[in-house]
């Protein structure tokens, strides 16, 4: 499968749409994630599910997503499964008149009049993101016990350490204290 094929998968053809509702489903995969450069997401499968209403020059989108994602744990680096859920209102206005409309809290994607397709690749990925928790950590097993890589913590506390040590002997007052102890 090219890039394109790949691309248009996220698309709604807005141009050929009845006026009304209508319900999309998409699956993001990992060849998704590959898509965003310095994507902090390695691989994923997340659903979603869309609600269209065409009504006008407007189309409101109602998101729903639900999956799982690859992300590094901030505590002892290895890449865990974290789950993401994310609900939000999109709304693509055709008019070309962004400054014109008032969507207040709803947030807005403004598109040509003559635009026929509405990718919507980015603004998944971006919610995606967007439903991570701040603070990634590997969720306890059922014993409540950390799931972390208890190696990689051991050497990370060991090149915590050692840069520590490295730091301490190059401090102007280990320097000045060994160079004391060699004039004696
Ligand atoms: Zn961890």
């Amino acid at each position: 499968m090219g890039k394109k094929d790949n691309l248009y998968s996220y698309v709604i053809a807005y141009g050929s749409l009845p006026q009304g509702k209508r319900s999309f489903r998409f699956e993001v995969n990992d060849a998704f994630f590959r898509r965003f450069e310095g994507s902090e997401i390695s691989e994923g499968r997340v659903s979603v599910r869309v609600d269209a209403e065409k009504a006008g020059s407007f189309m409101t989108l109602a998101f729903a997503m639900e999956g799982n994602v690859k992300v590094a744990c901030d505590r002892c680096l290895d890449e865990f499964l974290a789950p993401v859920a994310f609900e939000g209102v999109l709304t693509v206005s055709f008019t070309g008149d962004a400054e014109e409309d008032d969507f207040s809290e709803d947030e807005v994607m403004n598109m040509q009049p003559g635009d026929a397709e509405v990718d919507l690749a980015q603004y998944i990925y971006e919610s995606i993101c967007l439903s991570l928790p701040m603070q990634r950590l590997h969720p306890d097993d059922e014993q409540g016990r950390s799931a972390c890589n208890k190696d990689m913590l051991a050497k990370l506390r060991e090149l915590q350490q050692e840069a520590q040590r490295v730091k301490s002997e190059n401090s102007p007052w280990s320097k000045l204290s060994a160079g004391g102890a060699a004039h004696k």
